[in-house]
């Protein structure tokens, strides 16, 4: 069939296998040109389909030959329907590291069960033996709680009172106004219970009892902190709430992996366009003004360029040292947050209207990038052509 994007507000409802193959082979050859990573041996990555999670499966399989088990919650294509990116994005890793000689694995379902973990487990045993590096990125709109069955929902609201700002819709370039009303009690505790520490406390909790962490074993998670602009809806909202609570999970594992010699960090990157950040009302008019300052200060970076430069200068720089801020936080948001980068998105997003948004933002090149995580708009792929939707992922476990 021919594959074209059909889009519903921030989402896209098809992908494009060869779009994506080459999105992720872009990545790869990223990875290839720059300096090899002493670094870990045995990775698992859990929400390793896109964005930040798939980065950074592709820097620890590429640049430090590691073996690396992906879990992620992707479906397979289905009649007239495409599979979802993640999909053919972990089916062309998979291709492209048993291509170079690494192993990998894949495990698709949700990582929030109790039954994915333990099929993790058995597949670390008979595989890898232990893990030795364990990439916490799962962004996901609802999480079942494996004991009590309760399923929560998360929301991306202010905390005590409405907040209203700018906000673009991304197809047809129309800046607005959007007022959000304040988050309840209940939609906080739903919140953090879907995006906080809980989950990743679990998992390490579960790949500790059952002897798979290697010694000196090393987890990271990922948050965003952001400017002023975003803080209402963001840092200082449910979902910045949520990120509090998995930053005290990371003091809590850096402690309980500390008697093993093992660290747990917080990894806060850049913003980003993915799959997850483009449901955020008012961060894609960020994106696109922080993308058009950062690209004429030649200083931006997608996932991948941050994900080598958390490994190679934070992680495993050789120095057996990680830079961390006074909060203990790994910082690869560094560049985004220069006063002089801040100033000037600041000073554009108080002109910025649907006149002249295409001129005082990179709303153009946002726009491409959100259709490239879903394989459309990339050189190379002829959209014309029937095109197979069915791709099989050479080493999926379930
Ligand atoms: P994304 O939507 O691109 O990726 C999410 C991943 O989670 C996918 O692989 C998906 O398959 C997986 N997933 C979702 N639900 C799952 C489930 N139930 N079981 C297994 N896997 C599941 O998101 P992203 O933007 O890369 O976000 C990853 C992390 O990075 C999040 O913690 C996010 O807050 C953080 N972060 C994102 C940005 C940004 O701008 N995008 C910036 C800083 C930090």
């Amino acid at each position: 069939m021919m594959i074209q994007p059909k889009t519903r507000g921030f989402i896209c409802t098809t992908a494009h296998p060869e779009g994506c193959a080459k999105q992720v082979q872009r990545q790869v050859d990223y990875v290839k040109s720059q300096p090899a990573i002493e670094g870990p041996r045995n990775v698992l990555v859990i929400g390793a389909s896109t964005g930040y999670g798939l980065a950074s499966r592709i820097v620890a399989s590429f640049a430090a030959g590691a073996n690396t088990i992906g879990v992620y919650f992707d479906k397979a294509a289905e009649g007239a329907r495409t599979a979802s990116a993640g999909w053919y994005n972990s089916a062309a890793f998979e291709e492209a590291a048993k291509e170079a000689g690494r192993q990998s694995f894949s495990i698709v379902g949700d990582a929030f069960s109790d039954e994915i973990k333990a099929k993790t487990i058995d597949l670390i045993r008979t595989e890898l033996g232990k893990i030795d590096l364990v990439i916490y990125s799962v962004a996901s709109p609802r999480r079942t709680h494996p004991k009590t069955g309760e399923t929560f929902s998360s929301v991306i609201k202010p905390i005590g009172e409405n907040f209203t700002n700018k906000t673009v819709n991304f197809h047809s370039g129309e800046v607005t106004e959007v007022t959000i009303e304040p988050a309840n009690e209940d939609e906080i505790r739903q919140t953090i219970a879907v995006m906080g520490g809980e989950d990743w406390q679990m998992w390490m909790d579960e790949l500790e009892q059952a002897g798979v962490l290697a010694e000196g074993a090393t987890t990271v998670a990922y948050s965003y902190i952001g400017p002023e602009i975003t803080h209402a809806v963001y840092r200082e909202g449910t979902i910045g709430y949520a990120k509090n609570d998995l930053e005290v999970t990371a003091k809590r594992l850096n402690k309980q992996l500390g008697t093993h010699g093992g660290r747990a960090f917080v990894s806060v990157n850049k913003a980003l366009v993915t799959q997850s950040s483009s449901a955020i009302p008012v961060v894609p008019l960020y994106i696109s003004a922080l993308y058009k300052v950062m690209k004429e200060h030649g200083t931006h970076e997608g996932c991948i360029e941050q994900m080598y430069r958390l490994f190679s200068d934070r992680l495993y720089n050789g120095s057996g040292d990680t830079q961390v801020d006074d909060r203990g936080l790994i910082r690869v948001d560094d560049w985004e947050m220069k006063p002089e980068i801040q100033a000037e998105v600041a000073k554009l997003w108080s002109e910025l209207t649907t006149d002249n948004v295409y001129d005082l933002s990179d709303l153009k090149g946002y726009r491409k990038e959100f259709f490239q995580l879903f394989g459309f708009e990339t050189d190379g792929v002829d959209y014309e052509v029937d095109t197979n939707p069915e791709v099989l992922i050479p080493n999926l476990k379930s």
